[in-house]
């Protein structure tokens, strides 16, 4: 890495770094989650992982992972989330990362008509980047049914016109989180694009705060 690029708190993506080995039986798959700040991205991976909720933002700052081991029939997977920050400043390198990953989770929130409507906008950005890339469609926080805004019926036509798979979650009570996330990876891991060796490995793993104060002071 570049002493300018670190300086500015860039992670450096090595390209030719394999993370699954063709004689494992264990692979490992790689999901970006995004969408806009708030929907609960964070307490999505929370739930998935350590089937835990916090009731506090758990706002990423930059770029965070967490794994969990998954058995899809003979093979063991390691289902690695990555929580990307879904502020505007930081959506270049949540860009640069739509190459690196299997699959793309967007999630919405259904009290949120602004992140409703920002999906179309990440559909795009990912196509722009990388057209051959899956990804799936989450309506999270359907707990709060008084507060509802977007209809079930609304997601689940959008998914139906752009031909993603849909489901409304709730990271609250759990509801839909393990199905959304293991039925894209056994659909991820069954397809036959499925490529074994993609490269992801953050050389800083994660942005640490003074690293993004860095980043804000600079852009
Ligand atoms: P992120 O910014 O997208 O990562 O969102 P967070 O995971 O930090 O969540 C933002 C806020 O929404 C927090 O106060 C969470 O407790 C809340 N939240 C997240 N998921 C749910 C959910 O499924 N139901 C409810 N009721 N609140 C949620």
């Amino acid at each position: 890495m570049s002493k300018k690029a670190k300086k500015k708190g860039l992670v450096t993506i090595p390209i030719n770094q394999n993370t699954n080995n063709d004689n494992s039986d264990i692979l490992i798959i790689k999901l970006l989650i995004v969408g806009d700040p708030g929907v609960g991205k964070s307490n999505f991976i929370y739930r998935y992982t350590k089937d835990q909720f916090s009731d506090n933002s758990l706002s990423s700052v930059g770029f965070e992972s967490n794994s969990k081991e998954i058995d899809i029939t003979d093979k063991k997977v390691i289902v690695q989330l990555w929580d990307s920050a879904g502020e505007d400043k930081f959506k270049s390198i949540t860009k640069n990362l739509f190459s690196r990953v299997q699959g793309i989770i967007i999630v919405y929130d259904i009290t949120n008509k602004k992140s409703f409507l920002s999906v179309s906008n990440w559909i795009k950005l990912i196509n722009e980047e990388n057209n051959n890339i899956p990804y799936v469609l989450a309506g999270n926080k359907c707990d709060l049914q008084k507060e509802r805004v977007v209809q079930e019926e609304e997601g689940k036509q959008f998914s139906l016109d752009n031909n993603i798979d849909f489901l409304e979650t709730s990271a609250k009570e759990g509801l839909n989180i393990m199905e959304c996330i293991n039925n894209f990876v056994k659909k991820i891991v069954n397809s036959e694009n499925f490529v074994r060796n993609v490269s992801f490995s953050l050389q800083d793993q994660s942005f640490e705060r003074n690293t993004i104060n860095k980043i804000e002071k600079c852009c």
